[in-house]
């Protein structure tokens, strides 16, 4: 008890998840005043993946990019919290949670209570320090980004360094982005990663070998095989170069590390089931705590589409399905298991990816000659589980969508003879 006040539904966080779970809320006609939102970031959310595609590039500003425009919704800006009657904190952290008192505390607000309460706390960047590399973190000039708050500065020194020299440390679908973004701000950039090839998660060295071509037209390095081991400052502790674990010496004005995140758990872990260093949900995101909810980076889910397989999702589209699912749960309007249909993408230059589905042990790569347009196919005998395409038509990505969705058995001879996509397309 003694909560300053109480609201029927309080979201923490005020990321991708806590934007679409306020919007579903509002379309499914909570009361003004019943939902809340305790952000510790100090804009309304937005479409985070933005970051990494317009905002380091000096492009795309908030509130620019706030959702739900990601997703051709409306750009919700302070009018619209206003307006539908959402309470919103922002630059407010949630400090600690009583689960048995069902109230928040926070550092500016003080004491918030709670009926139900959806956790969208997301995850933040691995940093130097996570990797024993104190020292190192220190320095000025290494950069990670997930909120508008560390890709600011980051921008800022991009700017500044404009002609000198970047290190994108990791090669996932961040640092593919961020040495993408960087080259285009003008700086000439190295990229080390421990895998054989980019985007090791997802891609094929088939596929890899597309993107690690035009990386290396447009002139980035790549260095495969070994790590960061340490980073040098000089007098003014600004890092000037990097120390690789084999030996290599990389000089470096800027450094993006992008090597995953962790989920934000420090306020549940040791009160909620988890699995997989994430918060255990079950199909309707009902935490081991009645009316306790996690959604978006933070949630291991069963998946019903994959026959209830444990997951955790680190993706927009998950984030905002999730947070509108959980919603129609907390209103009775949901009583099913979510279904999800895992959808990625990225983009960098002139290139865009999709994929969706499973991946599996089997894959069929089909490209255009000498174009940047491919597709690739993962099978399970003569049965499509998931779907990609570079460079793909409108067409072609609902396509592999509808793939991925109805798993057909095909004809894997003719894909396997297919000389350009459209021809696999037409299997
Ligand atoms: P988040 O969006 O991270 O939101 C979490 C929120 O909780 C934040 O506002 C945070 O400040 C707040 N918070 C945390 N702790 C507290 C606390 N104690 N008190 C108050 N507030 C708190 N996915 C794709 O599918 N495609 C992409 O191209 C893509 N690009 C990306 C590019 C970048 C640079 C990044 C960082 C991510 C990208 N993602 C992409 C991933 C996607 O953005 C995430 O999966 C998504 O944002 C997850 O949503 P979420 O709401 O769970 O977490």
């Amino acid at each position: 008890g003694g909560a300053d006040k109480i609201f029927e539904t309080v979201i923490v966080g005020g990321g991708v998840a806590a934007g679409y779970a306020a919007r579903e809320f509002v379309r499914l006609g909570a009361a003004k005043g019943a939902v809340a939102m305790i952000s510790r970031e100090a804009v309304y959310p937005y479409e985070r993946p933005a970051l990494s595609k317009g905002f380091i590039m000096n492009k795309a500003k908030v509130p620019g990019f706030n959702v739900c425009v990601g997703s051709g919704g409306e750009n919700q800006g302070e009018q619209w919290y206003v307006e539908n009657g959402i309470e919103t904190y922002l630059s407010t952290s949630v400090t600690s949670i009583a689960f048995d008192s069902k109230t928040l505390t926070t550092d500016k607000a003080g004491t918030i209570g709670y009926k139900n309460l959806i956790l969208a706390m997301g995850a933040r960047p691995v940093t130097l320090t996570d990797m024993k590399m104190d020292d190192a973190a220190k320095l000025k000039g290494i950069y990670t980004l997930r909120e508008v708050e560390d890709t600011q500065p980051l921008l800022d020194a991009l700017i500044e360094n404009k002609g000198k020299k970047a290190l994108c440390v990791g090669g996932g679908y961040i640092g593919l982005e961020c040495a993408a973004a960087m080259t285009v701000m003008g700086l000439h950039v190295t990229m080390v990663f421990p895998e054989p090839h980019v985007m090791q998660r997802l891609f094929t060295p088939e596929m890899a070998a597309l993107y690690e071509e035009v990386y290396a037209q447009k002139g980035i390095k790549m260095i495969k095989g070994t790590v960061a081991s340490g980073f040098v400052g000089d007098s003014n502790g600004k890092v000037k170069e990097a120390h690789l674990k084999n030996g290599e010496k990389v000089p470096c004005d800027v450094v993006v590390v992008g090597v995953g995140a962790k989920p934000n758990v420090e306020l549940c872990q040791d009160k909620l089931d988890m699995e997989a260093r994430a918060v255990k949900v079950n199909g309707r995101f009902q935490s081991s705590i009645p009316d306790v909810y996690a959604v978006g980076d933070l949630a291991t889910f069963p998946n019903a589409f994959l026959g209830g397989v444990s997951s955790r999702v680190e993706h927009v589209d998950h984030a905002r399905r999730s947070a509108m699912h959980c919603v129609n749960v907390i209103l009775g309007k949901e009583t099913s298991d979510y279904a999800y249909l895992p959808y990625f993408y990225s983009r960098e230059f002139d290139l865009s990816w999709k994929f969706y589905g499973q991946q599996s042990n089997e894959t069929l790569t089909v490209r255009d000659p000498g174009a940047n347009h491919m597709a690739a196919f993962w099978m399970e005998g003569s049965t499509v589980v998931g779907a990609f395409v570079e460079s793909g038509t409108a067409e072609e990505e609902s396509m592999i969508q509808a793939l991925a969705r109805a798993k057909p058995t095909i004809d894997v001879a003719a894909l396997k003879a297919a000389k350009t996509v459209a021809d696999a397309f037409a299997v």
